[in-house]
């Protein structure tokens, strides 16, 4: 297959047709990728990532030293849909019979308007999702709760303004379809459910078990995900846990944030480190993987080195091994937060990003040190 970038020279285009995906590239510096509906979902152009979520915000990421990431207005990123389906259609002449029923029939029928309507049809399907592991941004989030059942940490802001609420079975039925439709082929790219929201996994044991019914009904055969916290968390017993993990539960993310109580008080999140520790076991006991997630730079300055070790070793005390891994989440402070009045009035002195990226590899080399995944986390890169 063969594309003319019209100034005479013949390249060669790489059109990649796969079950869950189509990937259209012109140029060494260009590929555009489009889910099996049609929709773009990334685009890549010298240097520049550009992702967009299922509500068709785009997310931008390039690097320029560091790592760089914004976020295009609504009219940018109408213009950026218009160059990806432009790209597509210059492409269409020089594909072959496979690639051209994708253009034809799923990637040529969307303007950018209508994509950019994929925003009030996401709106009515679910509520915005604020965050999800990174090895969970294609996955397929169902929300049996809203909100989180603590929602006081003192530096979260993920669902503020959301009171906690759990989905009757009959509203999360009628959710799971609906997002079932919203979908569309696109979940021939996705793999998992991830059930949201932040602490869907403190739900009773009957709920649950209820809820996962539900939802392998709606997509059988899908592994599923979720958070919980310890404090709720370990009140299961393990034989609930393993109840959950014969229903298909396959990995529990926990917002360990440090393995050190003083800090973890201060950030008024509940729970202690020697509860993680048993909470660990009982899930690795239960076979369920574990994705612990840990804030590099919490505390500032004074507290860097009480946490990391307490951290690193809390850490070597879990069962942990393949399929676990430790995120190390670059603390955010968010504004206006209770955490930088407490920070203030405890003269605490916050951590520069170099700093707290120094800190992240050290700590990564440790854990890696230990036998266990480490990887890195950036909240403000999550997208579903
Ligand atoms: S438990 Fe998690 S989601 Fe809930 S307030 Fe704390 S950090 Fe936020």
């Amino acid at each position: 297959m063969w594309y003319d970038k019209g100034v005479g020279t013949v390249m060669k285009l790489l059109a990649t047709v796969k079950p869950g995906f189509t990937s259209l590239s012109p140029d060494r510096n260009t590929v555009a990728s489009f889910d099996r509906e049609g929709r773009l979902y990334a685009y890549f152009k010298r240097g520049v990532a550009y992702r967009r979520s299922l509500a068709s915000t785009v997310e931008v990421r390039w690097r320029e030293g560091s790592r760089r990431r914004s976020r295009l207005t609504p009219t940018q990123a109408a213009e950026l849909f218009a160059e990806a389906y432009a790209v597509a259609a210059q492409c269409r002449p020089h594909t072959d019979a496979a690639v051209r029923a994708r253009l034809d029939e799923e990637i040529l029928r969307w303007t950018p308007e209508r994509l950019l309507g994929e925003a009030e049809r996401f709106a009515r399907v679910y509520k915005p999702i604020s965050i999800l592991p990174p090895d969970q941004y294609l996955s397929i989030v169902l929300q049996a709760t809203e909100g989180c059942t603590w929602n006081r940490c003192t530096f979260c802001s993920f669902y503020q303004g959301r009171p906690f609420r759990a989905k009757s079975p009959e509203e999360f039925a009628a959710h799971a379809a609906a997002v079932r439709q919203f979908l569309g082929k696109g979940t021939l790219m996705r793999r998992g459910i991830f059930l949201a929201d932040g602490n869907a996994l403190a739900l009773s044991q009957s709920r649950l078990e209820s809820l996962m019914d539900i939802a392998a009904q709606a997509f059988p055969g899908e592994p599923v995900f979720g958070f919980i916290d310890v404090y709720t968390g370990e009140r299961r017993p393990v034989e609930g846990w393993r109840r959950l993990a014969d229903l298909g539960l396959k990995r529990v993310y926990i917002g360990m944030e440090t393995g050190l109580d003083e800090l973890l008080h201060f950030l008024n999140k509940p729970g202690s480190r020697d509860e993680l520790v048993r909470f660990v076991s009982d899930l690795k006991a239960a076979a369920l993987e574990v994705g612990l997630i840990v804030m590099i730079g919490a505390g500032g300055a004074e507290y860097r080195e009480s946490h990391a070790e307490a951290t690193l070793s809390a850490i070597a005390q879990m069962p942990l091994g393949r399929g676990d891994l430790v995120y190390l989440s670059p603390f955010i402070e968010q504004p206006g937060s209770m955490y930088i009045a407490r920070r203030r009035e405890a003269a605490l002195t916050p951590l520069a990003e170099p700093e707290i990226e120094s800190e992240l590899k050290r700590l990564a080399e440790s854990i890696r040190a230990m036998g266990i995944k480490a990887a890195r986390y950036d909240i403000r890169e999550s997208i579903y």
